[in-house]
């Protein structure tokens, strides 16, 4: 055993003195000259202008939906390799997060223990249309977290793609919308599965993940969507307040006035914006005077999911 240690110290100084330089970062044993090839490409620069038009026709708050509570531990670790061996330098977190929050039947966002009480939740739907990306960089140079909640209709070309994979990587969760924005009221339960469903599958091929969170359009909850969703271990989420699809609302000072004014906000508020003109102008200041008036932002991976 001595003998043993000896050589061993005997070893450690004899290397020591050979290198009179500790090379930082690299924890490799016996590897030099071996570089990693990190090839971190930008992706291209196209600041897609896409469009499809698309009415503005949410009529508020639809309290149908029965609330499901169950928790389902199951933890979808997905470490994502990227495939395309384009990672950019943004970090994507995909750790699991403890719940600190969750739904009310009423859409509000409530602590769960001493979680921080006096917060609301940013929600971006319609998105990403024209100016979801423009959304996102303002969000994300206020460290202010979302939902945007995504149909598949923004999402059909390669441009708009990359453009959901960047809100993405900027760190927002994305949530599914459904495909077409239809009510889903007026559909068969095959329309609605089509709905819905296709849309995940479409995420997760540009993202790499599914999405957790679901807003029908219009609030337009049935119990059929309602139990996909479930199935597809999806939140359902209606919303509090929202404004920007009300006409005398459309400019930057009147909606940004109204968000932060409204007597309906309060603590726990769940807040609906679109990707708007309007609003897009009028977000930062939005986010500004909420945190003036004391809010913080929940983040959604906090929410409790299904
Ligand atoms: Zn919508």
């Amino acid at each position: 055993m001595r003998k043993t240690i000896s050589l061993l110290i005997l070893i450690f100084v004899l290397t020591a003195c050979g290198q009179n330089q500790t090379t930082s970062g690299n924890t490799n044993e016996n590897q030099d000259g071996n570089t990693t090839p990190e090839d971190t490409q930008n992706a291209s620069s196209s600041s897609s202008d896409q469009q499809t038009d698309e009415s503005v026709d949410n009529k508020g708050q639809n309290k149908e939906s029965s609330s499901k509570e169950e928790v389902n531990e199951e933890e979808n670790n997905n470490v994502l390799e990227d495939k395309e061996n384009n990672v950019k330098g943004e970090e994507v977190s995909n750790e699991p997060v403890e719940p600190k929050y969750e739904i009310t039947e009423s859409w509000d966002i409530k602590p769960i223990g001493d979680a921080e009480k006096k917060v609301v939740l940013l929600t971006i739907d319609d998105a990403p249309d024209k100016h979801a990306l423009d959304m996102a960089k303002t969000l994300k140079g206020l460290d202010a977290p979302a939902i945007f909640f995504v149909n598949g209709h923004f999402i059909d070309t390669e441009e708009e793609k990359e453009t959901l994979k960047k809100i993405h990587e900027m760190g927002f969760v994305i949530g599914n919308h459904t495909m077409d924005h239809k009510n889903l009221r007026n559909l068969t339960k095959e329309e609605q599965q089509e709905q819905i469903v296709p849309l995940s599958d479409r995420i997760e091929e540009v993202i790499g993940e599914r999405p957790v969170f679901f807003r029908a359009p219009h609030g337009a909850n049935t119990d059929y969507s309602t139990q996909t969703s479930l199935e597809e271990n999806m939140l359902v989420m209606n919303w509090t307040y929202g404004y920007d699809w009300n006409q005398e609302y459309m400019s930057e000072e009147a909606i940004a006035d109204i968000m932060v004014n409204t007597n309906l906000l309060h603590s726990g508020a769940n807040l609906l914006m679109h990707d708007r003109e309007w609003t897009a102008k009028a977000l930062d200041d939005i986010v500004k005077r909420l945190r003036e008036k004391g809010y913080s932002f929940v983040r959604p991976e906090e929410i409790k999911t299904p």
